[in-house]
């Protein structure tokens, strides 16, 4: 097994639990007349995701250090750089929830819900994310970070994303690459080496693949990402 499926695998085994946790707070809620009023639930509801968020997005951000040392060791050969985990605060989490908590109120469905806890779930991810890219800015000899796939399905706007290549710590900003949809299953993985980097092969592919995508929009006169998301339903 190679690190990074290492890596991904861990953090299934800590994201699935809290995934399914925070699903069971916001379930009574998926039903009209469930909450009485907006705010009510805002509490409760934060009140109960915000222990298990803290703990997961911690749980992720250990873990992703540890991925981070593991594939410093192996590309370098140098010992780990001291960096901090990436923090997490109760109210950038409030901040997550406002709207999905406003969308689920206003319409009380099992779809709702679930994008309720998708948010919490995102923020969970955040934890794993953000402490490789502190690594990375704190670490000398990174040159960057990419984004990764590790799901079974692709969508096109991370194909799009990923397309783009790694986003290196010269660069004025990330911009969009830093992107996450809900229930997204990208990784972001440390760069060393601009020739050898997990996910490597998936950066080449899909840079094809939005190639041919931008080709066939320019003949049928259509949006280069339509074109991409018609290819990758075909495979
Ligand atoms: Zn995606």
């Amino acid at each position: 097994m190679s690190l990074l499926t290492d890596y991904v695998a861990g953090n299934r085994r800590i994201v699935l639990p809290v995934a399914e946790a925070l699903l069971r707070v916001v379930w009574p809620y998926r039903v009209p007349g469930a909450s009485t009023s907006l705010e009510q639930t805002g509490t409760a509801v934060l009140a109960a995701f915000w222990p298990l968020v803290e703990q997961a997005h911690r749980e992720t951000g250990e873990l992703a250090r540890e991925y981070y040392d593991a594939e410093r060791e192996a590309r370098t050969g140098l010992p780990p750089v001291p960096f901090f985990l990436a923090e997490h605060k109760r109210d950038w989490l409030a901040e997550k929830l406002a709207e999905p908590l406003i969308a689920l109120h206003r319409d009380p469905s099992d779809a709702r819900a679930a994008d309720l806890a998708g948010a919490a779930v995102r923020e969970v991810q955040a934890g794993g994310r953000r402490t490789i890219q502190r690594g990375v800015e704190a670490d000398p000899v990174a040159l960057g970070w990419a984004r990764v796939e590790t799901g079974g399905s692709s969508c096109a706007f991370c194909t799009l994303l990923i397309s783009r290549g790694p986003v290196y710590k010269d660069a004025e900003s990330a911009g969009e690459s830093n992107a996450y949809h809900r229930g997204c299953d990208c990784r972001v993985v440390p760069v060393f080496d601009r020739a050898s980097f997990p996910g490597r092969d998936q950066y080449l592919a899909a840079e094809k693949e939005w190639v041919k995508a931008t080709r066939a929009a320019k003949q049928n006169g259509t949006d280069p990402i339509n074109e991409l998301r018609k290819r990758l339903q075909s495979e």
